[in-house]
């Protein structure tokens, strides 16, 4: 098999999350052909959602999207009716989990929060239409082993369908099937527990009482820091801005699996009431939020688990990983999807180098390679040590979310 023509390089991106679609918007706008396939058979297979901040990588995201994402942007954060020129609306409010007083208030700077389902729609609204996403696509193998090396990757599928392409990017999340084949199996691309336990839930009160004690908390977020379990509560949707009621809320409560029987279930009405048993005397508005959680909102109880990332062979240069399938980390400092966007524009500006520049495609993108291994290992240890240290008052204050915020 030939070397691929770096001018019309084909590049398949298995896994149409929010990492694959910010790349798969970078790359077309590059002027690469691009085809993403995805396990689940539309948007509205996964239904759990949660609020996520994009801060330090907004810049990046903006410059890899399009006009139409960047249009309907406000389309997907949590509320839009937030004051930008206040500027608590960069700050969260981290609280001691018992009193409920302030420890710190954490910065993130230029911080937008979006709703993770709702950014995804607004992502994957062009590509879908052009049909440059393949769903019910499940990655089974990949064959990378022509013997030069130099020629198209081929995908198979469950479905028995195969796909062949110049460039393979695996952004098929924390249990990625890429990272598996790129390791051939082995253990060392296996996800680990975490030890530590995530609810998460949101919430239709239909009553603005229950909303008001969350916004007079702080006009973004309020995180409660320094017992056995943490947590975090905010705003999932503001729709009609003068009526909070119609406004619901969100909540995530994490503690170290040690600590607690497992769970009776993941989700639904026994999560809920096993969740509602197992949280007393926590400071508002937390508690509270726990408390009027009602059967019907949506309520997931998991386990976080983690990868802390090593280098992988890259095929020649023809197959990588980006975003969660290459450090999948806990969720505090909301540092992983930033993470993805570096790796993502990284990984387009990697492509460009090989096409305009005729530079070797295996250096360039076994360096991609090795900064998203050093930046992705390191995000991931830190975000276990943040874990840590949350859970215990003397230890809050070192928190890298104390001394320095969400920043870089
Ligand atoms: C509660 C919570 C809060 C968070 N808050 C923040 C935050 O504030 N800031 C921040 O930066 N990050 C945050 N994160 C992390 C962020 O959500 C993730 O880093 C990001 O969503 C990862 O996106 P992804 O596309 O890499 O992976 P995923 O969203 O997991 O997407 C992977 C896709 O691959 C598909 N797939 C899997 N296997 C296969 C296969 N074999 N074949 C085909 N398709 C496959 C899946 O169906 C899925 O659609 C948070 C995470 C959580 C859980």
């Amino acid at each position: 098999m030939g070397e691929t023509d770096p001018k019309s390089a084909k590049v398949a991106i298995v896994g149409a999350g929010l990492t694959g679609l910010l790349a798969a918007h970078g790359l077309r706008k590059a002027g690469f052909d691009v085809v993403l396939f995805d396990q689940e058979t539309s948007l509205d297979m996964r239904k759990r959602d949660w609020p996520l901040m994009l801060h330090w990588a907004l810049p990046t995201f903006n410059s890899l999207v399009p006009a139409s994402v960047l249009q309907n942007f406000p389309d997907a954060l949590c509320n839009r009716h937030l004051d930008l020129s206040n500027p608590d609306s960069f700050t969260m409010r981290c609280a001691n989990g018992e009193t409920g007083e302030t420890l710190f208030c954490s910065a993130v700077p230029g911080m937008r929060r979006v709703s993770r389902q709702r950014l995804r729609r607004v992502m994957a609204a062009d590509l879908d239409s052009a049909g440059l996403i393949q769903w019910g696509k499940t990655l089974e193998k990949l064959d990378a082993d022509d013997g030069d090396g130099g020629g198209p990757v081929s995908l198979s599928f469950s479905d028995g369908t195969t796909f062949s392409a110049d460039y393979v990017l695996g952004t098929d999340g924390a249990s990625s099937k890429v990272r598996e084949l790129l390791f051939h199996g082995a253990e060392a691309a296996r996800i680990q527990p975490s030890g530590f336990m995530c609810a998460t839930a949101i919430v239709k009160h239909d009553d603005a009482a229950k909303v008001q004690p969350v916004l007079s908390s702080h006009p973004v977020a309020t995180i409660i820091l320094g017992t056995e379990s943490v947590g975090g509560t905010s705003v999932m949707h503001a729709d009609k801005p003068d009526d909070i009621s119609t406004w619901s809320i969100t909540w995530i409560k994490i503690w170290r699996k040690s600590k607690l029987p497992d769970p009776p279930a993941k989700n639904g009405p026994e999560a809920l009431a096993w969740i509602q048993e197992t949280t007393k005397g926590l400071a508002d508005p937390f508690q509270s939020q726990i408390a009027w959680t009602a059967n019907g909102d949506d309520v997931y109880i998991d386990e976080m688990r983690t990868w802390v990332s090593v280098p992988w062979e890259t095929r020649n240069g023809r197959v990588t990983l980006a975003g969660d399938a290459a450090h999948p980390m806990l969720v505090y400092r909301g540092q992983g999807y930033q993470h993805a966007v570096t790796d993502a524009d990284n990984f387009v500006k990697a492509l460009v180098s090989v096409r305009d520049e005729g530079k070797s495609r295996e250096e360039v993108i076994g360096a991609y390679s090795s900064d998203v291994v050093e930046r992705g290992a390191q995000a991931v240890t830190q975000s276990l040590r943040e874990a840590d240290m949350s859970m215990d008052l003397e230890s809050t204050m070192k928190m890298i979310m104390a001394k320095k915020g969400h920043a870089k």
